[in-house]
This record gives C-alpha cells, structure tokens and sequence, in this order.
C-alpha cells in the first residue's frame, strides 16, 4: 500500500524539505509503486534488506541508511548508498571511509545524537559528536563527508518536550556549523522528524523528514 494523496500533501506541506520515505518491512511492490508515482528517496533501517531491495529496482533509487550500521556490514551498502543518518563512532567512519575507497566514492553520512530522554544504545552525546569533530584521526579520511546530524525524539504526546529536543538539535547543529568546517565536514544537513513528530520538526528547523507509516501504512 502506498498512500499516494498523503505522500503529494505532506510533500508540498514541509517543501523544500526531503521527504525520505521509509520502507522498512514493506514490499518491493510498495516501493515500485512509490517510485512510479516520482518519489525516489527511500530509507531502510536494516543492511540486507536495503541490498535486495537495491538489486530489485530501479538503480536510480537515492537510499538512506537510517538504522545502526555494523562495522562488519559497511562492505555491502558501499557500492551504492546515498546517504548513511546514523553514524555514531569513528571507528564506523573509518571503515565506511576505506570502503568507500575501494568502491572509488566519497560516501555521505550524518552523525547520529541521542536527544530523546529514552535510554538508547545508539547514537552520539553531543559532546561525543564535538570529540568526533575534533579527532585528527578523521582530517585524514578522504572518501566520506560529514553533511550533517540525525535525531530522534523522544516517544511521547508531550509536544512541547519533542519541540525542545528538537530544537536543543538545531541548536547544536549550528554551534558546530560555526565551529567545524574542513574538505571532509560540511555541515547542511539536520534530519529530523518521523510520521508522528515531522510537523515539529520541520517547525524547528529540519532539512530531512523520514516518514513510514504515514505512507505505506502501519508495520505489522
Ligand atoms: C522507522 C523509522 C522511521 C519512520 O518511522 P514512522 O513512524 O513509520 O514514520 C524514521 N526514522 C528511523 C530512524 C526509523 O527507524
């Protein structure tokens, strides 16, 4: 099922934010069908699904690694991946970085910062991120590019704290955008902002939603 009304207003609502759409668990056919219908943007949040949908269609297909990366798993995205939003540790950069090498790219990624008050495995403090910045070891990684940060807010009906977590984001996106820039950092983009919560982050900055359900209907 793609929702394709729902996917027209939602676009010309949050214009000229990228509107990302999530696949996860959904089937090719959906996906086909989205493409079809002029939507080329589509995030995966598990590696080998995102390969065999990759093979499967169309090559012209932008897609967006929006779940955790395995260090072990950087080989088989790096052939093709547009985008990877989560990334939360040098060591992943430096292998994303050699993989890219060897595929002859230079690979984008956003950095990860947990700003929900849920406790979450994933993901980067921001004073994580800033040591990131800041590590030598990164000056010499030649084949990725950090474009921007990636959060999620926290699960709650609570606007007012999704408004701060986001904006606490946007805030900090643009301290570092002040302070880091390099041929490898270029800070631009901040994506923000799922079915439930992309209204407040566009409302607070956002330059990337990632929507699923709202498009192709509820995961089982
Ligand atoms: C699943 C997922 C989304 C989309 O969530 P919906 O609520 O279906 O819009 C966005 N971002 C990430 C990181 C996800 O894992």
């Amino acid at each position: 099922m793609f929702l394709y009304p729902i996917y027209q207003n939602i676009k010309e609502s949050i214009a000229p934010t990228l509107l990302v759409a999530v696949s996860k668990t959904k089937p090719m056919s959906d996906i086909q069908e989205a493409y079809e219908k002029g939507c080329k943007d589509f995030g995966e949040n598990k590696v080998q699904e995102l390969v065999e949908k990759h093979e499967a269609l169309a090559k012209d297909i932008r897609w967006h690694l929006i779940g955790h990366l395995q260090r072990n798993k950087v080989k088989y995205i790096a052939p093709f991946i547009h985008l990877i939003h989560s990334v939360d540790s040098l060591k992943l950069l430096e292998e994303i970085d050699k993989q890219a090498q060897k595929n002859k790219r230079i690979i984008d990624c956003l950095l990860q910062i947990y700003i929900a008050q849920e406790e979450t495995k994933f993901g980067l403090s921001m004073e994580e991120a800033q040591n990131l910045l800041e590590d030598t070891a990164l000056a010499k990684m030649q084949h990725i590019r950090i474009v921007g940060m990636m959060g999620m807010a926290s699960l709650t009906a609570n606007k007012e704290q999704i408004h701060k977590e986001f904006a606490g984001l946007r805030k900090f996106f643009e301290l570092c955008r002040g302070k880091y820039q390099s041929q490898n950092i270029m800070l631009q983009e901040l994506s923000m902002g799922m079915s439930s919560d992309y209204e407040i982050a566009i409302q607070e900055g956002s330059s990337i939603v990632r929507i699923g359900s709202a498009l192709f209907g509820s995961r089982i």
